[in-house]
């Protein structure tokens, strides 16, 4: 079979489209949706989506990456473009997805579709480990399941591919017939249903019924009932099913689940008799998963004994892709996920995002890709590389060394990854960003340890996708063309500097703020280019302000006279933003001073004022709302008259998180987002809507038992009247663990259970009552995530989780990842 060829025009046949095309045959291969991630712009088309923000806003940015192809829903900018394609459309996403199913429907491939909750991917990937010895395969990248990942998904579908595995997710009712359609699997798996995601469903029937819509066609149909108890049998799709359970009656009926040295030993009753498989994890979601994967190929029809050879050599799956601090000033991006082109690209589009070195380099291993000639695959990697901007490779593997003269930029190449290890003392890696990516067996993980800094047992990672969901929540309640200022004062809550400005940056924020000059400089370091408002402006470091054009916030006359004094005689509309005092009473302008203000302002050009703010103080607040509605007029009409001696109109912002959330009326020209983005806000209950970004994560050094009546720590503050077992972990106040979670105030979660403190905190330790519980040293001690909340801590010792993040010390490392 061949691989269909979509010109420009046949995709605007299939798409019923109104065409305007300036050269119908110029042939489509890559469908875009983010004109960030251009690949090879003279063979894509880019859909302007709306989702978040409309793409139609994006169509500048594509053309000037040479993009010249483009299906629209707004007809405007056919004119404004005559040297393009343009298909108009009704719907830009329906359109990708019809193109997609077009797509798919053009081959008769073997297809295993996957949905429910949890474990999606991790199931996904699995079966690819375990299919990949028969099948030529074609998968979901990372966890491409929405209703653009699919279709996205489906697109790499290729002749020479003999089975496809796809992931499909949903939020609301009514989104699976659509993915369903797209997939159209064979083969169907249900993963965990729990509990997550039930916001767009009125009750877990519900959810349940459209999520096994996807099945609707299925021949086969993999599941445990005890997923399903809310259905009746009849609502069970597929012409076949095959059930799997560790409680009851089923095909594959678990019998036994005995953990082993890190592994986990199943045994079962299948078709009459007694069957064993042993997989090599030993947590229970990996168990569960395992379970499924175990079932699928009993289903497919691979004997027990193969089953269990295969699935005994399954290896974890890390979806993350990670940014640590490197070695010599280095940033490390760790991708040890997957190596095929289209993880490649997501990986290079992190590196690209990354600014604060100006120098990149790759180190990347032979990838595998099913069908595809050598020459072909380096030919597109090599382009891909350059279009990144990517200053140095160093190639692992026998073939990509083959390929050497692709790559017009600086190499190196190693047999494997042993020559590299060895050659590695030798080898330069200064002030740099290095993407590490390699396949499985190249075992790069030992690559990305000689390239990291030894970390610290305690770690703070940051999600950051989490903090991107957060961005697109607020930026969904923020009207039309009302501007973003992102807080990254005091090291972005502490969660990072310049890795979340970059993000930021990436994500297209308009405007960011810190708290001192130097946070704004470091920031310039690394080659952040957004405007940068500086909250506390010194006077000792106007001049540094003024050289990294920085953005002062004036809030008195003095001030102000010293920053005009410190501008020199060439200086012309510098901008500077001017803060009003509607009710904080901490810094800013009142209504006395707007006079002597108006005197200076008048006659000075050396500035310009970018905006006019102030400051909320209790927006997320109910029983001050009079207060705050006081705050938001008093702050109008001191800026009406500031705007009319100024004869211009600078923006206005007063807006918070939590007056994004609750005060539309104070959005004005821009809002200011702080807590929000890292999770938080005191308007919405339980922050629902919000993400978790932070997990902060430390380890068991020690246990001791002790007898009745010893105590623990300093001051013997401890008491153990009836004896019992202590863990010692490595987190202590000055880690910003504060000393009030003492003495069973605060607590950490083991294992998954919750223990408390016993004792004072110490400096750097801290001990944990742990009577009663499996615990061994080296095990993970859980200060706050998802489960065990930040909202928790600081109600434990009676602050607010402001103070919570932005304790964490600089010596606790943080480790960034991309799901
Ligand atoms: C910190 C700060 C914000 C952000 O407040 P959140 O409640 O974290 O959203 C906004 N404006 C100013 C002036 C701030 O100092």
């Amino acid at each position: 079979m061949q691989n269909p060829i979509y010109t420009i025009a046949k995709i605007a046949e299939i798409l019923n489209a109104d065409a305007k095309l300036v050269d119908g045959e110029v042939v489509i291969q890559y469908l875009l949706v983010d004109s960030r991630s251009v690949l090879v712009p003279e063979h894509s088309v880019f859909f302007a989506l709306s989702s978040h923000r409309d793409g139609h806003g994006f169509i500048n940015d594509a053309y000037v990456k040479d993009i010249r192809n483009f299906v629209i829903t707004d007809q405007k900018y056919i004119s404004q473009y005559p040297d393009c394609n343009f298909l108009l459309v009704d719907d830009a996403l329906l359109a990708l997805q019809k193109l997609a199913t077009e797509h798919r429907n053009q081959f008769n491939l073997k297809t295993i579709g996957i949905t429910g909750s949890n474990g999606k991917t991790i199931v996904k990937e699995w079966l690819y480990q375990l299919l990949a010895a028969d099948f030529n395969i074609v998968k979901s990248p990372k966890s491409y399941n929405s209703q653009i990942g699919v279709p996205l998904s489906v697109w790499q579908i290729e002749a020479e591919h003999t089975l496809g595995i796809f992931e499909a997710g949903i939020s609301a009712v009514n989104e699976m017939q659509r993915l369903a359609e797209i997939i159209h699997p064979e083969i169907g798996i249900l993963t965990n249903i729990g509990e997550a995601h039930a916001e767009g469903f009125s009750s877990k029937k519900e959810k349940l019924t459209e999520k096994l819509k996807l099945f609707a066609a299925s021949e086969l149909f993999i599941y445990s009932p005890e997923y399903v108890t809310e259905l009746g049998l009849k609502d069970i799709p597929g012409k076949k099913q095959f059930s799997w359970s560790s409680k009851q009656a089923a095909d594959l009926q678990i019998t036994a689940v005995e953990p082993i040295k890190g592994n986990c030993y199943l045994r079962a009753i299948y078709e009459n008799r007694e069957i064993e498989c042993l997989l090599p994890f030993k947590d229970k979601a990996s168990i569960e998963n395992g379970m499924i994967c175990w079932a699928t190929l009993l289903a497919l029809g691979y004997t027990p004994e193969q089953a269990d050879a295969r699935l005994e050599k399954l290896s974890h799956v890390s979806m993350r892709l990670e940014l640590k601090n490197g070695i010599n000033q280095c940033s490390i991006i760790d991708d040890s996920y997957s190596a095929d082109i289209s993880s490649l690209a997501i990986a290079l589009d992190f590196l690209n995002q990354q600014n604060q070195h100006a120098k990149k380099t790759v180190i990347l291993s032979d990838l595998f890709e099913t069908g595809r000639q050598d020459r072909d695959l380096y030919t597109e990697i090599a382009e891909l590389l350059q279009q990144k901007k990517v200053n140095r490779l160093i190639g692992i593997g026998t073939h990509i060394a083959l390929y050497a003269d692709l790559f017009k930029f600086e190499t190196q190449f190693f047999e494997d990854t042993n020559a590299f290890v060895e050659a590695f003392p030798g080898l330069q890696f200064s002030h740099e960003t290095i993407l590490v990516k390699g396949a499985r067996r190249f075992e790069f993980g030992r690559i990305s340890k000689l390239l990291t800094q030894k970390i610290h047992d305690t770690v703070l990672e940051i999600d950051l996708n989490a903090m991107v969901g957060n961005l697109q929540f607020y930026r969904s309640k923020i009207k039309p063309g009302v501007k973003m200022m992102a807080m990254v004062k005091a090291f972005s809550y502490g969660s990072g500097s310049f890795e979340i400005a970059n993000l930021l940056q990436f994500h297209k924020v308009d405007y960011l703020a810190v708290a001192y000059a130097d946070e704004g400089i470091a920031l310039r370091k690394a080659g952040i280019t957004l405007p940068i408002m500086v909250m506390s402006p010194e006077e000792s470091a106007f001049e540094a302000i003024i050289k990294h054009k920085l953005e002062p916030e004036i809030y008195s006359i003095e001030i102000l006279n010293s920053f005009l004094n410190a501008l020199s005689d060439f200086d012309f509309n510098y901008p500077i933003h001017l803060k009003i005092d509607s009710g904080m009473h901490r810094l800013g302008f009142d209504q006395s001073e707007v006079n002597t203000l108006f005197e200076v302002l008048k006659d000075s050009s050396k500035i310009k004022v970018q905006s006019i703010f102030s400051h909320l103080v209790a927006s997320g607040e109910a029983e001050h709302d009079g207060f705050t509605q006081q705050q938001i007029n008093k702050f109008k009409v001191i800026a009406d008259q500031l705007i009319e001696v100024l004869g211009y109109r600078p923006l206005l912002h007063i807006a918070n998180t939590s007056g994004i959330s609750r005060w539309p009326e104070s959005q004005m020209d821009m809002v200011r987002l702080g807590i929000g983005l890292y999770g938080f806000d005191s308007a919405l209950a339980n922050n629902r809507g919000l993400q978790t970004v932070m997990v902060l994560k430390t380890t068991v050094t020690q246990i001791k038992v002790l007898e009745a009546g010893e105590t623990v720590g300093y001051s013997r503050k401890g008491v153990m009247p009836n004896g019992g077992k202590i863990a010692t972990v490595k987190i202590g106040y000055a880690d910003g663990y504060s000393r009030a979670f003492g003495n069973g105030v605060g607590k950490m979660l083991i294992n998954g259970q919750l223990v408390p403190t016993i004792g004072s905190i110490c400096m750097d330790m801290t001990m944990l009552d742990i009577t009663g519980i499996d615990v061994k040293a080296g095990d993970e001690a859980i200060v706050f995530n998802k489960e065990h909340t930040i909202m928790q801590l600081a109600s434990d010792i009676n602050t607010i989780p402001y103070e919570i993040l932005t304790n964490i010390s600089q010596r606790v490392k943080r480790v960034y990842f991309y799901e």
